[in-house]
């Protein structure tokens, strides 16, 4: 039972407002429950805020203000207190900042409400129309179910007045009901599918970590199209038979339209979803019911995590190596590690999926601190593609094309098969770079020290860093020359162009998280290709996560050297799990599969490795030389940004930082910079870094609070401290 306090006791409630810490109130009219959602007087301000446990005292009584009211909303869980506290302090994050991440329901503040619906009636109409009757005849078709009056119209084809009319005469009920209703209960039943013997021990392993009802993490490793999203559904539907609920996070919004058709087909209705394409309405629903527990199964993105769930059973995370799992801006936290945190509060399990792990998750398991299960073989007939390189020296091309003569011929030999061929490229937009023949100057953008990307698509010239756009100019910026102005390098715009020059009766498709207004009309353009809508598709990484494309034969890598180039230590990792997955694409049905990576540098152990399909010994020769530099995940980092309009004040602080480097010192830290970052101005701000490295066992953001601590931060600089830092930019 949550404790309970007194109309009148002196309680503290956290808000989410930048304050540092909780501030006392009285408890209202009829008391309320330690982590009751409230809202509080602030000033001249009513905020929102949680009870957080017995006020402070220390001072005259009567100033206290009163808590307004309680929302309608079951209280937060000592549990996810729990976690908002720890995973606060794992990321160095203010709690009203995790209050706050806790908290982003719309309409949480808003009153009880209700809506009309209508249902079928027991009168009979003064007479009969065509009208009439397809309303009643919607009713029928759906038995006793009740809709809203404009769903209801449209289902019959009718205008709501017929609707009305018939209300009046008791044909048609009209009722009021909450608005947020619970999600249809979802059946655990049974696979569809006969599972082979590898992925029943697999799945026999999850269901029993879920019998335990305490904290696990597994890692389930399989190449695309083992089925392991068949096989993590039934440790779904074991936590579902138990009566506990599921979340299921995935990378990409996009993947889920595809994913809830599985769970509908599997479990017999819809989950809820949470993530940016889900509207005000269905989030704050889906916010309300996971508190209530009429919500089993949560489909979502990384704040999902988020979510007031009663009795979490189990997390699976889904292409657990996906860097969108990491929030670069805000808080920063990674949702694969802050769903281990939260499940070992809760007494919950962790599944980390994916066909190439990060090598966080394979040291761990590599360590026995997490289970493993396998899935060696891809489902029925499909096979492992075939992987070679095509070594570009040996291949003369013009400038300003990127496909060599020997990927054109595999293409064309696809063309004439009927089937697919996949040409991937990691750059957005029409040319990465944009130039002046006259004088050499390259355009970029006013507010940021990087390169303005030509996307002729929206006819615009766009920033990556800060979204800035503007249009193509006439004339150089730089010297005025006219018509000078030239397109460097390929973006996936620009390969479509060529592709169209060599392949002009293909249908070619071109797939970038940016040609596409929204998710759902992504969701369409992948839904027409994967029935064979286009000859040739032209993708982003969206296209490298987990869709299935079953008459997609071959995948050829434009430039599979581009993630190889800097100096970020997961350059070879990314690049190898990048490969592995868009080759994964190639073959899933029936067809076997080829992949043919262009390469300056066939012979790179990168790209050797990945050709070789040696996935342990990869892992085992990073992991040797992660541990040999005591970098992550064999020793710790902070990653530390300072930024600031005034260069001057954001080295001085920098330097004044790193000469005060005592508290890290003692933890036997080192700390590196301060030095320009590699984008070392967005949107106006100057940015300079500083790394921290750390043994693996040290405390270190404890370290890290003091060592900032001694340093007053003027009031325009930011300061970001990123644990576990996935980019350097
Ligand atoms: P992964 O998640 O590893 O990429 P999936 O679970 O998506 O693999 O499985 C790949 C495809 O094979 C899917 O279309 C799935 O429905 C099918 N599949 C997997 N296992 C079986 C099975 N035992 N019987 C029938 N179809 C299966
Ligand atoms: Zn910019």
């Amino acid at each position: 039972m949550l404790q309970h306090f007194e109309e009148g006791a002196l309680i503290s409630v956290m808000t989410a407002q930048p304050l540092d810490r909780a501030l006392d109130y009285k408890a209202p009219e009829g008391g309320c429950f330690l982590g009751a959602f409230v809202e509080v007087p602030l000033g001249p301000r009513k905020v929102l805020g949680v009870v957080w446990g017995k006020g402070e005292g220390g001072y005259e009584l009567s100033k206290v203000r009163s808590v307004i009211r309680v929302l309608d909303a079951a209280p937060m869980q000592p549990k996810m207190r729990d976690f908002l506290i720890r995973a606060g302090e794992y990321t160095l994050t203010p709690l009203s900042a995790m209050v706050r991440l806790a908290t982003r329901s719309p309409g949480l503040g808003d009153p009880p409400s209700m809506r009309t619906i209508y249902r079928l009636g027991t009168g009979e109409p003064d007479r009969w129309t065509d009208a009439r009757r397809k309303v009643v005849a919607a009713l029928e078709e759906y038995g006793g179910l009740a809709f809203t009056l404009k769903e209801l119209a449209e289902m019959a084809g009718v205008s709501t007045s017929v609707v009305k009319g018939l209300v009046k005469q008791g044909v048609v009920a009209e009722e009021a009901s909450p608005r947020d209703l619970p999600y249809p209960h979802l059946d655990p039943g049974q696979s569809p599918f006969d599972l082979t013997d590898e992925q029943k021990e697999a799945a026999s392993v999850l269901t029993k970590g879920l019998e335990t009802k305490t904290y696990g993490t597994t890692l389930l490793k399989g190449v695309t199209g083992s089925g392991k999203t068949e096989v993590y559904l039934e440790a779904v539907g074991a936590c579902l038979a138990a009566g506990r609920q599921a979340l299921v996070l995935l990378p990409e919004i996009a993947l889920t339209a595809e994913f809830l058709t599985r769970v509908e087909a599997r479990f017999g209705a819809k989950p809820a979803e949470w993530h940016s394409g889900v509207t005000m309405t269905e989030r704050r629903r889906a916010w309300k019911m996971v508190a209530e527990g009429h919500a089993q199964l949560v489909v979502g993105a990384r704040s999902a995590l988020f979510l007031p769930f009663q009795d979490l059973g189990l997390i699976v995370v889904d292409e657990e190596h996906d860097t969108s799992y990491k929030q670069e801006d805000g808080v920063l936290y990674n949702a694969r590690d802050m769903a281990v945190l939260r499940a070992s509060i809760t007494g919950a399990q962790v599944v980390l999926a994916s066909a190439t792990p990060s090598l966080e998750s394979w040291a761990n398991a590599d360590a026995g601190k997490y289970g493993r299960v396998t899935l060696t073989s891809r489902f029925g007939e499909a096979v492992m593609p075939t992987l070679k390189a095509i070594d570009m020296r040996a291949e003369s091309l013009p400038s300003n094309r990127w496909i060599s003569d020997t990927l054109a011929r595999a293409v064309t030999q696809r063309i004439e098969a009927g089937e697919q061929s996949l040409l991937f490229l990691n750059r957005r937009g029409y040319a990465p770079i944009t130039i002046c023949r006259a004088c050499g100057h390259q355009i970029g953008c006013d507010q940021c020290d990087a390169r303005m990307v030509e996307h002729r698509f929206l006819k615009r010239l766009v920033c990556h860093q800060c979204g800035e756009t503007k249009p193509m100019p006439q004339t150089c910026p730089s010297c005025e020359a006219e018509d000078r102005l030239a397109p460097v390098g390929p973006g996936v715009e620009r390969l479509g162009e060529e592709v169209t020059a060599l392949f002009p009766d293909a249908r070619v498709s071109v797939l970038s998280s940016d040609l596409f207004g929204s998710a759902r009309a992504l969701k369409a353009a992948i839904e027409e290709i994967a029935d064979g809508g286009a000859d040739i598709i032209i993708g982003t990484q969206i296209v490298a996560k987990g869709h299935n494309f079953p008459h997609l034969t071959l995948v050829g890598v434009i430039d599979a050297d581009l993630g190889l180039q800097g100096s970020d230590l997961r350059a070879a990792e990314r690049t190898f799990q990048l490969m592995r997955q868009v080759s994964g694409r190639a073959g899933r049905a029936d067809k076997p599969g080829t992949a043919l990576l262009q390469s300056y540098q066939p012979a790179h152990p990168v790209i050797q490795a990945i050709l070789s399909g040696d996935e342990e010994e990869f892992w085992r020769a990073e992991a040797a030389e992660r541990r040999m530099a005591g970098v992550p995940p064999y020793g710790r980092m902070a990653g530390i940004v300072l930024s600031s309009p005034d260069v001057q004040e954001v080295f001085d602080i920098g330097k004044a930082l790193a000469a005060r480097d005592a508290p890290l010192r003692k933890i036997g830290a080192q700390v590196f910079g301060p030095a320009a970052a590699p984008i070392a101005r967005i949107r106006g701000r100057h940015r300079v870094r500083l790394l921290v490295k750390a043994d693996k066992g040290a405390p270190l953001q404890q370290a890290l609070a003091q060592w900032v601590g001694q340093i007053r931060m003027p009031s325009n600089l930011r300061l970001a401290i990123d644990i576990d830092p996935q980019s350097f930019y």
